[in-house]
């Protein structure tokens, strides 16, 4: 097992630039995003480990 870094990719533009975001909170399903900030509230961070073997990804959550 190894450690990974998960992250989500915009859609490029005209000369192939995206912005990458590394995806590491984690918070409720009903969880809304603030009026002010537009952010949500997390509740903890996700540490995301790769099985070298099988390919699996566990997350682990560790509450802030
Ligand atoms: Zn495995």
């Amino acid at each position: 097992m190894r450690t990974v870094k998960l992250f989500g990719r915009g859609w490029e533009n005209a000369i192939g630039l995206a912005v990458d975001t590394e995806l590491v909170f984690y918070t409720g399903a009903g969880a809304e995003r603030s009026g002010l900030s537009g952010m949500f509230k997390a509740e903890g961070w996700v540490e995301s480990w790769l099985c070298s073997a099988c390919g699996r990804i566990l997350l682990y959550g560790i509450k802030n």
